[in-house]
């Protein structure tokens, strides 16, 4: 080999292992505990925000209607202290035995519960007979609903009935599936607590439940703005987005990190933002890095009501939610609805060699362009896919994350917006 094609090489190799070495740094950062999961315990998303827009000022982003921070107000219930939940003698693990619902209120007491099986759960007038004897006995002060070992199709059937219940009194939901987190906007009556076959539960022991819960009204959440204006005045512009935001803490002991869902797109916008830094573009750029997400889309819902750039000159939306895989390629929400933008998507793919496919899915309201689709701007919404299945629980971890496909990611989108420019 000639040696200016080894050298060549070298520059190469340093530069992607550079470009998701940086991916993997801010990534990184967002999932550490300074940042309490980016919720609203401790101001955690505000912290993020801070953060997130340092990285656009230090690459030379510029402010857009001379704020680089959109703020809006939302009401969120949030867990900032005591959580603990005690079977017996045996004191379970928030996060993995059990998770509160989201719209659990405070609780400090003992519980004593009345099991009733998802069978007669399915019955209405039968479940509204056995509660009535339950709690008449007043040996029972609360309720677990047992749904182990039931059929899915009857899970959706029943869904929507322990939130109903906890209207009425103390509800546990015990489970073999995976425990899967969110957030709420308001508080129920009664606790609601997800138990976990797997943990040492039992509804033959006293349990002991102290959760405080605080439901904050009017919280102040901000989305975070970086400008890249054409090389010539252009009136076009395309958006890049993701959201920053994630589900926050469960309790003063864990918190979820958001490692995939969305530090990964966070940083893969970050990252895209720098090397069309570099570049000759045709089109402003304006990148989003939206707050609220997790809460109901609640900040790109802000953005499409408040834009700053008229929606009508903003070209295309590319967000990007769910970016830190990627082995078993891509999904692309919306590529029913612009299968030309689909198609040239593909072609890059496959000329470039890059992600061994690109799923097209129709409309979705799954992540923050969907507000952008309702009001006619073009949008896609690119995850990844892969083997890493920790989605909104404490195991969606930076260390869990593979960035295997980050190079070959960048690479496609910026190819992609390119595209769009013309
Ligand atoms: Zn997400």
């Amino acid at each position: 080999m000639p040696k200016w094609l080894f050298l060549v090489g070298i520059f190469l190799c340093n530069f992607l292992f550079a470009q998701s070495n940086d991916v993997r740094r801010i990534a990184e950062e967002l999932c550490s505990p300074k940042y309490n999961g980016r919720g609203y315990v401790n101001k955690g998303d505000s912290l993020a925000s801070v953060y997130i827009q340092h990285e656009f000022d230090k690459m030379g982003l510029k402010k857009k209607k001379r704020t680089y921070f959109q703020s809006f107000f939302h009401d969120v219930n949030t867990f900032p202290g005591a959580m603990q939940l005690v079977s017996g003698t045996d004191t379970l693990v928030p996060g993995i035995d059990y998770l509160v619902d989201p719209s659990c209120p405070s609780f400090n007491g003992t519980l004593k519960p009345a099991r009733i099986s998802y069978k007669m759960a399915m019955n209405q007038e039968q479940l509204q007979n056995e509660l009535v004897v339950l709690l008449k006995g007043k040996v029972y002060n609360a309720i677990v609903l047992d749904y182990r070992n039931c059929p899915n199709d009857t899970l959706k059937q029943l869904a929507g009935l322990t939130q109903t219940l906890a209207g009425v009194l103390p509800v546990f939901e015990w489970t073999d599936k995976k425990l899967t987190w969110s957030v709420s906007s308001e508080q129920l009556k009664y606790p609601l607590i997800q138990v976990h076959d797997a943990s040492k539960f039992s509804e033959n022991q006293q349990l002991s439940v102290h959760i405080e819960a605080k439901l904050l009204r009017n919280y102040e959440s901000r989305n975070v703005f970086g400008y890249l204006p054409a090389t010539k005045k252009s009136k076009k512009t395309v958006i890049v987005s993701a959201h920053y935001d994630h589900l926050g803490r469960m309790g003063a002991a864990i918190y979820f990190p958001g490692g995939n869902d969305n530090a990964s797109g966070t940083a893969t916008l970050i990252e895209m933002a720098k090397q069309l830094k570099g570049l000759d573009r045709k089109v402003n750029y304006l990148f989003i890095a939206f707050a609220g997400e997790e809460a109901g889309l609640v900040g790109s819902k802000y953005y499409v009501e408040h834009p700053i750039i008229p929606l009508s000159k903003t070209r295309f939306v590319l967000n990007l939610d769910i970016m830190g895989s990627g082995e078993e390629g891509i999904t692309v929400v919306n590529a029913t609805l612009f299968p030309k933008e689909m198609e040239t998507l593909q072609k890059i793919n496959v000329r470039e060699q890059l992600l061994t496919q690109i799923k097209p899915r129709g409309p979705a309201a799954n992540s923050d362009h969907y507000w952008f689709t309702q009001a006619g701007v073009p949008a896609f919404f690119v995850y990844t896919m892969g083997p890493n299945k920790n989605y909104h629980d404490i195991f969606d971890t930076y260390s869990n994350l593979s960035f295997q496909e980050t190079n070959d990611l960048l690479k496609l989108l910026l190819e992609f917006v390119r595209t769009i420019e013309e």
